[in-house]
């Protein structure tokens, strides 16, 4: 089965509150000579050790972050070209780039698109609203994110994606989330994903919370405005395919699917992952240990028939498809039993709904839907 291939480029402007992503600000030339080559040196080990040498032939290409669209054109043109060596880009499905809004000038995507395989953008706006933007110390404005939209398309670009965030605020003004939602139904985008605000440990909005700055949604305000969005997502035309990703018909997401369906992957760079049929590698989240030794810096475990399974059910359970029992029948009948007991009573409770192929949550718990996938475990 042909993987997909993720590279992560850990280098941002600055950090957003809540962000809890491997990144580093202070992006030096030096540094990005020596990530170069050390993604080549880790796609060279890889290449060997996973594949005996053979060149790999990846179903779709993520360059994913921290924020991608900071390196310059060339970086992509020179670093794709080097690993042509390794791996083989003529017969991609999909090749995603990840991009915020400030820098993202016709020029650049111009660029992007002439120079390499890139033909899908997932655009990072998380809101149109200046207040919003500031208070998430984000490096762009609501008018920069509309016109980085507008350059994607001048330059090619029609398979876009946007990503939003809601619950950021604990009361006034919550209709914020629906003006945001307007907005985004005006760009008329294939693809959109939208994540809840969430609060990790270390990060800035961790300790604004903690001094009593800020508030944010909790739990009740939060599943109301994923009811909501579930609406927008009926009425605009947009599959809710996963919790947290939207698309027009045709227009799902390939690589970020197969990650949900347990298809391999190979993942390059600093704290990236890969998945190899029962083995998970990671890289250390720790840029100069990765780039003196990005081999050494690998670590990974070989997972049990029930870790892949309890990844199975949590991942398929966020998605439209949800369990299938086609998929259900690679793990031992004791787990498939396990499966059918609670998969009953989930039924019985109105967590689960049967399909065709074997049960999903409805629409109407999507939002809850981690919270049922335990029951499981
Ligand atoms: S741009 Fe993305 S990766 Fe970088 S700090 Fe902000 S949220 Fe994190």
């Amino acid at each position: 089965m042909n993987p997909g291939l993720y590279i992560h480029i850990p280098f941002c402007r600055r950090k957003c509150a809540y962000c809890g992503f491997f990144s580093r600000a202070g992006l030096t030339a030096e540094m990005q000579a020596a990530y170069a080559k050390a993604l080549l040196q880790e796609a060279s080990f890889v290449s060997r050790s996973e594949y005996g040498g053979a060149v790999v032939k990846p179903e779709t290409l993520y360059i994913g972050g921290g924020t991608p669209s900071l390196l310059p054109v060339d970086f992509y043109a020179d670093l794709l070209e080097a690993l042509s060596e390794f791996f083989d880009f003529s017969n991609l499905r999909e090749a995603t780039f990840e991009a915020n809004p400030e820098g993202l000038s016709e020029d650049y995507l111009r660029g992007l698109y002439q120079h390499t395989p890139i033909r899908r953008l997932s655009i990072g706006i998380q809101s149109f609203f200046d207040e919003d933007l500031k208070r998430l110390n984000r490096g762009h404005t609501g008018q920069e994110a509309v016109q980085a939209v507008e350059n994607a398309r001048k330059s090619g670009f029609e398979n876009l994606s946007v990503d939003l965030i809601f619950g950021l605020y604990d009361k006034e003004p919550q209709s914020r989330w629906k003006e945001n939602l307007a907005r985004l139904a005006e760009l008329s985008v294939p693809h959109f994903s939208a994540y809840a605000l969430t609060v990790e440990p270390g990060t800035l909005l961790a300790k604004q919370l903690e001094k009593g700055m800020v508030r944010i949604a909790d739990e009740v305000l939060l599943e109301k405005e994923y009811l909501y969005l579930q609406q927008f997502a009926r009425e605009t035309g947009y599959e809710a395919y996963e919790i947290s990703n939207f698309a027009r018909a045709g227009k799902y997401a390939v690589h970020n699917t197969n990650y949900w369906r347990a298809r391999p992957y190979v993942g390059l760079g600093a704290s990236a992952h890969s998945f190899f049929g029962n083995r998970r590698v990671w890289n250390a989240s720790d840029l100069t240990a990765y780039v003196t030794d990005p081999v050494g810096s690998r670590q990974g475990e070989t997972l049990s028939e029930k870790d892949l399974y309890h990844e199975y059910v949590m991942t398929a359970l966020r998605t439209v498809w949800g369990v299938e029992e086609e998929n259900l029948r690679r793990f031992p009948p004791s787990l498939q039993a396990d499966f059918a007991r609670q998969a009953e009573r989930q039924c019985r409770l109105g967590n689960l709904e049967p399909t065709p192929k074997g049960y999903r949550v409805p629409d109407s718990r999507r939002f809850l839907t981690d919270g049922i996938a335990v029951e499981f475990f």
